[in-house]
């Protein structure tokens, strides 16, 4: 088990444990939410699967020895960028969890007692989460010697975000209008906005 795998590899393993423990422990806390509207469709459920499959191949490039054949050397200091990328993505999907509190879901919803989330990390950004997943995405291709199971998430996530990104804008326009409007004008959808 995890033979032949580097130092950068098992802080991937590291942080990929410490990353679930914050989803799980806040997943938990939005058990029994009561559901108002509920925008997703097939397409959404396919592009969320294919990408949580991009997250989940590097276990098997750790625990197996299945998909050697991809390995590559990466350059030396693109493991230090990957823990740095990873440290930042771990924060922001802590933060972007906490700050969501009990209106986060996995599928695109408003809940019964859905308020606008614009404070925290939601000052910025409007999609926070998105960027704790992309910044995950570009430490695991960093970190992880092998081109299948360091790029797979990226390249198989970024079909979910154009799909998704603008119809979860549009719902949230739908149901907090010039609220949302106004917050749209004020922030940037994964990074901070920095012209006006
Ligand atoms: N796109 C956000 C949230 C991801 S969770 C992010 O990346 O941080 C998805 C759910 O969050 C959606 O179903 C939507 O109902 C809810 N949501 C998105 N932005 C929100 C906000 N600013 N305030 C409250 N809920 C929000």
């Amino acid at each position: 088990m995890l033979k032949g795998r580097n130092t950068f590899e098992i802080v991937f393993l590291v942080g990929f444990v410490a990353g679930s423990v914050v989803r799980n422990a806040y997943m938990a806390r939005c058990k029994g939410v009561k559901l108002e509207k509920q925008c997703s469709n097939v397409l959404d459920f396919i592009l969320v699967s294919t990408a949580g499959v991009g997250m989940i191949v590097p276990l098997l490039y750790l625990f197996t020895p299945w998909l050697d054949f991809a390995k590559y050397n990466l350059p030396g200091w693109s493991g230090w960028v990957g823990i740095v990328a990873f440290a930042g993505a771990i924060f922001m999907l802590w933060r972007s969890h906490a700050d969501l509190g009990r209106n986060w879901s996995a599928k695109l919803r408003i809940t019964g007692q859905h308020s606008l989330v614009t404070n925290g990390v939601y000052r910025y950004i409007r999609h926070p989460m998105y960027t704790s997943h992309t910044l995950w995405a570009i430490a695991q291709g960093l970190l992880l010697s092998n081109w299948l199971a360091g790029w797979a998430f990226l390249v198989l996530s970024l079909p979910l975000y154009i799909v998704r990104i603008p119809k979860e804008e549009r719902m949230m326009l739908e149901h907090f209008g010039e609220e949302y409007r106004q917050y749209m004008s004020r922030t940037g959808r994964l990074v901070p906005r920095v012209w006006k």
